[in-house]
């Protein structure tokens, strides 16, 4: 949510490091952890900075009501939802503008990796629960889902992952922060399937030159070896626990 840069923040210091202190190409600390809800087929919990997101995956099951069912495939409703006391100022509760769009392509992300074709009739519900909102939210809770997903076992081609990347007094930076995207001047969150490197979601607020596009979007797919290493731990963790309590 880009705010307009007003003229006394300085978002770069002298040596070249952002308000919180990082390089232009470092992440924000990043830990998932999968099965932190019993009662969801799936779930999982992801910190990524100061973005704390639970998602909690259900089915494949018969999608109801019945006229919304697909004969060919299963449909994925991922909803985004920010609780009230995310953010600074009471959010008001419930769906707006914002979370119905980021609603909307979070399942259009996962509706390409997940095989859908395998669940004619079916549906499967994914439950993005921001508890704490710091920028990036839509790629963490998108990143976050896709692991829970896995965890709930439902068939995927891939995990999917992302990260943003955006222009902040000038230079271009990796995942940017909240004072970054509120007073940066560009912000391009962007997710891709791990092993594929397709793009799932790109979205973008603010401009960008072709050459800071290029930039940015590069930034993003190194970024994101390094963040799929993560959910693939979190995930081998989940497995070694499993087989541990046995
Ligand atoms: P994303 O969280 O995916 O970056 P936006 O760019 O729309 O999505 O939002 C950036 C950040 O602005 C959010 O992560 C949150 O910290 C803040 N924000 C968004 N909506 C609100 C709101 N209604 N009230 C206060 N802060 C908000």
């Amino acid at each position: 949510m880009r705010l307009g840069t007003p003229s006394d923040i300085k978002l770069i210091d002298e040596n070249g490091l952002r308000v919180d202190g990082r390089t232009p190409e470092q992440l924000r600390p990043i830990k998932i952890q999968t099965d932190v809800l019993n009662r969801a087929d799936g779930s999982a919990y992801i910190e990524w900075g100061g973005n704390k997101i639970m998602v909690a995956v259900y089915g494949p099951r018969e999608a109801y009501p019945r006229h919304t069912q697909d004969i060919e495939r299963a449909i994925v409703k991922a909803r985004y939802n920010m609780a009230a006391f995310s953010v600074d100022e009471r959010k008001k509760p419930g769906p707006d503008r914002r979370s119905v769009e980021i609603s909307k392509v979070i399942s259009e992300a996962l509706q390409a990796a997940i095989l859908v074709e395998q669940f004619p009739r079916a549906q499967i519900d994914v439950f993005i629960e921001v508890l704490q909102a710091d920028a990036g939210t839509r790629i963490a809770g998108l990143t976050a889902a896709s692991v829970a997903l896995a965890a709930a076992g439902v068939p995927m081609r891939d995990l999917v992952v992302g990260c943003t990347a955006g222009k902040v007094d000038g230079q271009i930076v990796l995942d940017l922060c909240r004072e970054e995207d509120n007073f940066g001047q560009a912000d391009l969150p962007m997710a891709i399937l791990a092993r594929s490197g397709k793009v799932v979601l790109i979205q973008m607020d603010g401009d960008l030159t072709t050459e800071e596009f290029d930039r940015a979007t590069s930034m993003i797919l190194n970024a994101t070896k390094r963040i799929n290493q993560i959910q693939r731990e979190a995930l081998q963790g989940k497995y070694i626990a499993e087989q541990g309590g046995e």
